[in-house]
């Protein structure tokens, strides 16, 4: 009999800038670990949605975009914005436009120094600061509420609500204690701002605090914002998981990816851990105009956006095999300009490539 065959639907957006660059090598990278190991197969469709399509057509996503998404099992994005769109355009017309009809309330930002990279802290090594933020991808700050009055007078008044739904907490909190628990050292760091913001942040500790006693295994502790920054800098090694609002979590993992040496590694997920819709995993990275075009995009940040994925959809194994072919890479000096080297995005594609049909 003929072994059933796993398989994948994958849906590809580049969208702007190096996000074409970095998903194209992640495509190719995909494709040659599962011909490589042969255990699954991968189907990719492309989209071309992009900040060119709106200035054609008015529109990030054709009508039936969403419905045409739906019907894969990952979403592999690259990055939006372009330099004549405001960003608050383009964010909302692509990136969340998929995110929030997905429902996926959950951004997982792994970090980790890998080999090849260096941290700016002194003691970092390979292996370091190997922390996953939860941020909260639905609501809070980023909810989109609020509005302008009297606009251009002295007296203009703009509000900007954050929005924290007991329903959003709990199944934010909910996710961080098992993403915690599954991880060796069963930490958690509950990260708020509950002594300035006397509401929102409070609904969090309190949520917390009930969460912590149905998981007696998972180590809690609570850290304001301000403060945490300084932890993370002062001391990295006391941290591993770590959860935060919207726009908390969205500043610490921005510091935690220059933390690990280069905004060019770091992977980003957005989950809907109900598994109902599609999830969509994408670099941290935006579209980077200023390198746009010039071949030297760091595409291991996708590359490691790609383990993730795979991660997700149940190939554990897989996705450490290709974690381990990248370090490789960057261990033997294949880097691009960010991480101090002066390799191209291609030569790194073509050495990951090589390192996975040599190794696996
Ligand atoms: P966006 O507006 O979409 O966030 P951006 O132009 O602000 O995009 P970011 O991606 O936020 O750019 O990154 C800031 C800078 O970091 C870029 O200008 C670029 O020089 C550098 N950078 C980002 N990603 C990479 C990468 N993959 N490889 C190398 N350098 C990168
Ligand atoms: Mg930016």
């Amino acid at each position: 009999a003929i072994p059933l065959q796993k398989s994948y639907s994958i849906a590809s957006i580049g969208a702007d800038g190096i996000g074409p660059e970095v998903i194209s090598a992640g495509v190719a990278v995909l494709r040659c670990l599962a011909e490589t190991l042969g255990s699954f197969d991968l189907e990719f469709t492309d989209y071309d949605w992009s900040s060119e399509t709106y200035k054609r057509t008015g529109k990030y996503i054709p009508d039936g975009g969403l419905d045409q998404l739906r019907k894969h099992d990952a979403i592999f994005f690259g990055a939006v914005g372009a330099p004549d769109v405001p960003d608050h355009v383009s964010l909302w017309s692509l990136r969340l436009a998929i995110c929030q009809p997905f429902q996926q309330f959950a951004n997982v930002r792994p970090t980790r120094v890998l080999r090849g990279t260096r941290s700016p802290l002194r003691d970092c090594k390979p292996g370091d600061l190997d922390w996953v933020i939860v941020r909260e991808n639905s609501e809070g700050e980023y909810a989109g509420q609020g509005g302008r009055s009297h606009k251009g007078r002295a007296w203009e008044t703009a509000t900007e609500v954050a929005i924290f739904t007991r329903h959003g907490v709990e199944r934010i909190m909910r996710f961080a204690f098992e993403t915690a628990r599954a991880r060796p050292r069963k930490l958690l760091t509950v990260v708020t701002k509950s002594n300035a913001q006397r509401n929102g942040m409070v609904l969090w500790d309190e949520v917390a605090a009930d969460m912590a006693r149905e998981f007696p295994d998972v180590t809690v502790d609570k850290m304001l914002v301000d403060a945490m920054t300084t932890r993370m800098v002062l001391n990295p090694k006391s941290l591993d998981t770590i959860v935060a609002t919207n726009l908390h979590a969205d500043i610490l993992s921005d510091l935690a990816a220059a933390l690990a040496g280069s905004i060019g590694i770091a992977p980003t997920s957005n989950l809907d851990p109900t598994r109902e819709n599609p999830s969509m995993f994408e670099p941290i990275h935006g579209s980077a105009f200023d390198i746009t075009g010039k071949g030297i995009a760091n595409p291991v940040a996708t590359f490691w956006t790609a383990a993730e994925m795979l991660a997700w959809l149940g190939e554990e194994e897989a996705a450490a095999q290709l974690m381990a072919c990248v370090e490789n890479v960057c261990g033997a000096g294949v880097v691009t300009a960010d991480l101090g080297g002066t390799a191209t995005t291609k030569q790194v594609t073509e050495a990951v490539i090589a390192e996975i049909k040599a190794t696996l």
